[in-house]
């Protein structure tokens, strides 16, 4: 399903299409870099706030544009380190941004390190069998002005949480597209969203600190090593063989290994940067010992740094996690020969589980009372 809505969100637009669009008005072009000043670095929450505007200019941005696709429904700000954003669309989708916060060193206890999991899609096409984003597949892709309305959201409820509001505004560390849908089945708004963000007109945020996650759609994957922002990329493997890979992830009959390791190794030599291979640990599924070797030797063919994240039970699915003695016992495989491996132990930090569970939990509740 496609959604139109009646005005472009003006955070999908880029310098380029605006002034294209301020001088087809008749306007000035050089009003597009303001605007964008506006949004991004003052962040202005009306058209009124954008006071160096001329009236007609800004009545004509109001005809023209939706300032903001999405707008905050509830921020579950939770006892550990995670902030989960519920947004609703402008057709009254709902989708997940989680904001989660880890010491800057690793161990410390001040936690203002914050990464940033963002949503591309409503719903996922995709049908792995333990993620919750995937139970009633995909509505819809999501715009790129929706993809970057997240961002901003975030940056709203931060600086909220920041004393000296507006002198200082608040910043985040990394971004990680992880949340829900897969970000390379919305490749051109994923992109267009991306370069946006990244751009110094638009949040100026590094691509060195933006992770696009995917279940591995190879020919994207071979797409995005080819673009000219050098995002870093991650893998969600979960399964070291085709058998054990296909039992849980549909993707792998399209792409079984033998496509996606050569991708992942055409991407890393392209950029010269360190792939992730997300693996969450399911029992009985896949954390055997034989499933360690051989993950082992796919990171250490494709010098990739290894995740390991220990099962988030999701409510109506059969999946657990295996004892934290086992966990233990599958990263020390990898850890013994040299493989650069982390195993996600506190529950904030579980930023893949941390997307799509709250917005399972409402569109249910929604269901539930058909007055919504
Ligand atoms: N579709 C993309 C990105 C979103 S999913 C992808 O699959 O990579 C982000 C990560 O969360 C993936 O690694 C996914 O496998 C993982 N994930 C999904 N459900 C999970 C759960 N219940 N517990 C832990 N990780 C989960
Ligand atoms: Fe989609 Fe990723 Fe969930 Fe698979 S793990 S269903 S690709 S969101």
């Amino acid at each position: 399903m496609k959604f139109e809505p009646a005005k472009r969100p003006l955070t999908g637009e880029t310098l380029e299409s605006l002034t294209a669009s301020l001088t087809a008005a008749g306007e000035k072009p050089f009003r597009a870099a303001q605007i964008l000043d506006w949004v991004y670095k003052k962040r202005a929450r009306s058209w009124e706030d954008m006071t160096n505007l001329p009236k007609a200019l800004r009545a004509w941005l109001e005809g023209e544009f939706t300032l903001m696709p999405a707008s905050l429904v509830l921020n579950r700000h939770s006892a550990d380190v995670t902030d989960k954003l519920l947004l609703e669309l402008e057709d009254k989708s709902l989708i997940e941004t989680v904001i989660i916060r880890a010491p800057q060193d690793g161990v410390g206890l001040d936690h203002s390190r914050k990464t940033i999991c963002i949503s591309t899609q409503v719903g996922c096409a995709m049908g792995c069998v333990f993620c919750a984003s995937g139970l009633a597949g995909l509505k819809r892709n999501m715009s790129a002005g929706e993809i970057v309305a997240q961002l901003l959201q975030v940056c709203y409820a931060e600086d909220l949480r920041t004393p000296r509001a507006r002198a200082e505004l608040a910043s985040f560390d990394n971004i990680v597209v992880m949340g829900m849908g897969e970000p390379l089945a919305n490749y051109d708004a994923l992109i267009r969203a991306l370069t946006i963000v990244n751009a110094e007109w638009g949040l100026g945020f590094g691509a060195r600190r933006i992770t696009v996650s995917t279940s591995g759609l190879v020919p994207k994957i071979i797409k995005l090593a080819d673009e000219p922002i050098g995002f870093r990329l991650a893998i969600s493997l979960h399964g070291a063989t085709d058998e054990v890979r296909s039992q849980i992830m549909p993707v792998n009959k399209a792409y079984p290994l033998a496509k996606l390791l050569p991708a992942v190794k055409t991407f890393t030599e392209r950029h010269g940067r360190m792939v992730t291979l997300e693996f969450i640990l399911i029992a009985e599924v896949n954390d055997t010992p034989d499933q360690a070797r051989r993950l082992r030797d796919i990171a250490l063919d494709l010098h990739a740094h290894v995740n390991l994240i220990p099962y988030n039970t999701v409510e109506g699915l059969p999946w657990e996690r295996p004892e934290l003695s086992r966990q233990i016992a599958f990263a020390e495989v990898l850890d013994r020969s040299g493989v650069s491996v982390t195993l996600r132990r506190e529950k904030g930090h579980d930023i893949a589980a941390a997307c799509g569970q709250l917005r399972l939990k409402t569109e249910r509740e929604r269901e539930a009372t058909p007055s919504h």
